[in-house]
């Protein structure tokens, strides 16, 4: 009996998926938060509605991964630790080095840490996490799967800033984007629920989730996405600006009398979007219940996330010159039937219609759009876990 882990480290904490092979079944899953704070929070489920959680100490990522597998062990999930025979560790970005998922080796190691310039607050910390596991398990199978990877091959016209051609050519600066295992995958499965060929058709994935983006995937791959250099552009997010004008930097600056730069790009990237606009809080459940409850800023934080989002559609619609379907996926998008029939309503010139009952459901897979839509709309629940087992599968042969 093999078993694979899917695992996801940010910087202080420790996802993982673990699957059963070959029947490819989640077996468990859990997370260890607050790694090297006070008290940090390890929690794993598994068997039939069982959990196990534990508040300790946990210094650093070596430390969470020997604790966990220990508990795997000890919790009888695994007999030992050589029933792992692979692991995928989702890592943020990939820059042009990966345009795709890649084994393991000390040279793509050093790639991802050097690509820590283009993610200072992730690569590192997903390096810590392969480097624990490396010392743990040193001969198993070990992928890395980019954020970046399916954007990678954006074309130019795309992934360009209009900004002096040699700070892309010297210093690789472009658009990136992220969430790319969840656009791609639910992409994919779009194009099976339709039940017609990937390569025929326009879509366009929204990504809503606490960080939230959109792509145009046209026959299978991302010709455009929301976000940017970072996962900063684009939407409306849970505490991510989104798109602004660069300009209001030095103006705030000035205002707030900031004069570290990173103090202002933190600000943007942890106290705005709707925590910033609602004051109340970043978490859409929240923001929805204070303005139902007459919170005029609760509501017009509502207003811009869904008008962020409604431009992106329009713009990737142009930029496809079309499109077959619309999908709705993370958090928000699972979610939030509230979300989806507001967006779709404000676009209905383009041919878009949901059904009320069709939509009025919660994470489960279908399609939300009237029969007579021009344009399908989908709620597909993502599972990035999944695209993250499916390339270590692939690699491992
Ligand atoms: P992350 O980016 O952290 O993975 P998720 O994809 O889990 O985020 O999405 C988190 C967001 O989904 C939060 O804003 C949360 O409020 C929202 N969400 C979850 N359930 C609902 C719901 N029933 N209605 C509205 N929003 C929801």
């Amino acid at each position: 009996m093999s078993k694979i882990i899917a695992i996801n480290a940010g910087s202080s904490s420790l996802k993982f998926t673990l699957y059963q092979m070959p029947e490819e079944e989640a077996v468990s899953s859990g997370i260890i938060e607050r790694i090297g704070l006070k008290d940090s929070i390890f929690t794993i489920k598994y068997g039939e509605g069982k959990k196990y959680s534990v508040t300790e100490d946990i210094d650093n990522h070596e430390i969470a991964v020997e604790k966990l597998m220990t508990q795997l062990v000890e919790l009888g999930i695994i007999t030992d630790f050589n029933e792992i025979t692979g692991v995928g560790h989702r890592i943020v970005a990939g820059g042009e080095d990966f345009k795709e998922s890649a084994l393991i080796d000390d040279e793509a190691l050093a790639k991802i840490e050097a690509l820590g310039e283009l993610a200072p607050l992730h690569n590192p910390a997903n390096a810590t996490g392969i480097r624990a596991f490396k010392k743990l398990l040193p001969e198993i199978t070990s992928v890395a799967v980019f954020d970046t990877a399916f954007h990678a091959d954006m074309p130019a016209v795309n992934y360009l800033y209009s900004i002096p051609m040699e700070y892309y050519e010297d210093f690789a600066a472009r658009k990136y984007g992220a969430h790319g295992t969840s656009h791609q995958y639910v992409s994919e499965r779009a194009a099976e629920l339709l039940g017609k060929p990937l390569e025929d058709l326009k879509i366009i994935t929204c990504h809503l989730g606490n960080g939230a983006s959109i792509t145009a995937v046209d026959g299978g791959k991302s010709i455009d996405t929301s976000m940017g250099f970072t996962p900063l552009a684009g939407l409306t997010m849970g505490t991510r600006s989104g798109d602004i004008d660069a300009s209001l930097l030095p103006y705030l600056m000035n205002k707030l009398e900031i004069t570290d730069i990173n103090e202002m790009v933190n600000i943007l990237n942890k106290k705005s979007g709707l925590l910033g606009l609602s004051g109340v809080s970043s978490d859409m459940r929240d923001v929805e219940t204070e303005a139902e409850a007459g919170d005029e800023r609760s509501q017009l934080a509502l207003d811009i996330f869904y008008n962020r989002v409604q431009k992106y559609i329009g713009q990737y619609i142009a930029t496809m010159n079309g499109v077959d379907a619309i999908v709705f996926t993370a958090g928000i998008g699972e979610n939030s039937a509230m979300t989806r029939q507001i967006i779709i309503d404000g676009i209905s010139w383009f041919g878009c219609d949901i059904d009320e009952e069709r939509n009025n459901v919660r994470g489960e897979e279908r399609i939300i759009s009237t029969d007579a839509a021009k344009v399908q709309v989908l709620l597909i629940p993502t599972d990035e876990e999944k695209v993250i087992l499916n390339d270590v599968i692939r690699l491992s042969k």
